[in-house]
């Protein structure tokens, strides 16, 4: 049976990708400094860890003596683009030191394959209109906030250590994900959630507030393909960096349309002045095509699926502060 590591497996990401893990029939070790909030981990041993210490490092990856075949990358201090502007310190020093520790340690103690999840905030802004970019077009730099300079400088100690030890390293570059049992409040949750919450909250025919003025472009990628491209990647002999996303670019004004249209509400929109981070994407998906992979889940689905969970969590907490 596949020993396999997820890190950050009290996470959103994280806890779907045990969950997948083990319908795969593999033996999986959870690893996070927090239990998952939201549901009971799937995995055969859930371990409470600051992977920011060496020691919790090689904790997290000794396993009777010898080592995991596969580990999953995936802890770090993040969230929406409110977090990411307001944490620039945290996210730097906190993500750096879970980094550097754990992608050391792995190489160190023999770790055969071992996976890092990166994002495509490592790229630049992008104007409405521009062509796909490659990965390889993320150098020469500019990432918009400092959550990208810290991936960028992970993912590159992690191909530096795939040259020097032989540790076979897969690196994906994450679009925006979403999904039941993600963040939806407090902060760290990211558009899609945050415009779910905020439609939960209103009355038919209500106002939402949104940040900015609606015309930022984004896809949105929906958590099971998410998993599926990220084992399918781990599997492949795909070395550097390889962008998943869903190739449906919607503005901001069209994520709320939608998100109104599942929650069956005519929502007004109030602009306001907030962080909206990079005014378009628009990223090759070629090199995780090449391994088969295509999104199935596309954003009308993909938020009838999210919606019902985040109007069940604001109906919860509504009942508990009554
Ligand atoms: P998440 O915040 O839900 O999960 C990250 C987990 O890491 C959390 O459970 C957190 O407690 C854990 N963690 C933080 N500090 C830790 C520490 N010191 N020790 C151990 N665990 C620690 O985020 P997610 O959305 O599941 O993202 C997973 C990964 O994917 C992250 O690396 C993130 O940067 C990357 N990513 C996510 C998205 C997205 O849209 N969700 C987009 C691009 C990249």
């Amino acid at each position: 049976m596949k020993r396999v590591l997820v890190c950050g497996a009290g996470g959103f990401i994280g806890g779907h990708l045990v969950k997948k893990l083990k319908s795969e029939g593999c033996w999986v070790r959870g690893v996070d400094i927090k239990p998952h909030e939201f549901s009971p981990s799937a995995a055969d041993e859930f371990l409470l860890l600051d992977l920011r210490r060496e020691e919790n490092c090689r904790k997290a990856l000794s396993i009777d003596g010898g080592t995991f075949d596969e580990v999953y990358q995936l802890a770090a201090d993040m969230g929406g683009m409110g977090y990411i502007h307001s944490a620039e310190c945290e996210i730097m020093h906190n993500s750096m030191l879970i980094n550097v520790h754990m992608c050391h340690t792995a190489a160190e103690m023999g770790v055969p394959r071992y996976f890092f999840s990166s994002s495509v905030c490592v790229y630049r802004d992008m104007k409405p209109g521009e062509p796909e970019m490659t990965e390889e077009q993320a150098i020469p730099a500019n990432p918009d906030n400092e959550y990208g300079w810290e991936k960028l400088y992970s993912e590159r100690m992690a191909m530096a250590y795939e040259r020097r030890t032989g540790m076979q390293v897969r690196i994906a570059r994450f679009q925006n994900c979403y999904g039941p049992e993600g963040a939806w409040c407090g902060g760290r949750e990211k558009a899609p959630a945050a415009i779910c919450r905020k439609v939960a909250e209103a009355e038919d025919g209500g106002w939402i507030e949104v940040w900015g003025d609606g015309t930022a472009v984004r896809s949105y990628t929906y958590v099971s393909d998410m998993v599926e491209g990220i084992c399918l990647l781990m599997r492949s002999d795909l070395h550097g960096p390889v962008n998943i996303g869903c190739p449906e670019y919607v503005t901001v004004n069209e994520l709320v349309a939608t998100v109104a249209e599942v929650a069956g509400k005519r929502i007004r929109i109030r602009y306001v002045d907030g962080p909206v981070g990079v005014q378009s994407r628009n990223f090759s998906n070629a090199r995780i095509y090449s391994l088969g992979w295509k999104p199935k889940v596309f954003l009308k689905d993909g938020i009838r699926l999210t919606y019902p969970w985040i109007e069940a969590q604001v109906k919860a907490r509504l009942a508990l502060a009554r």
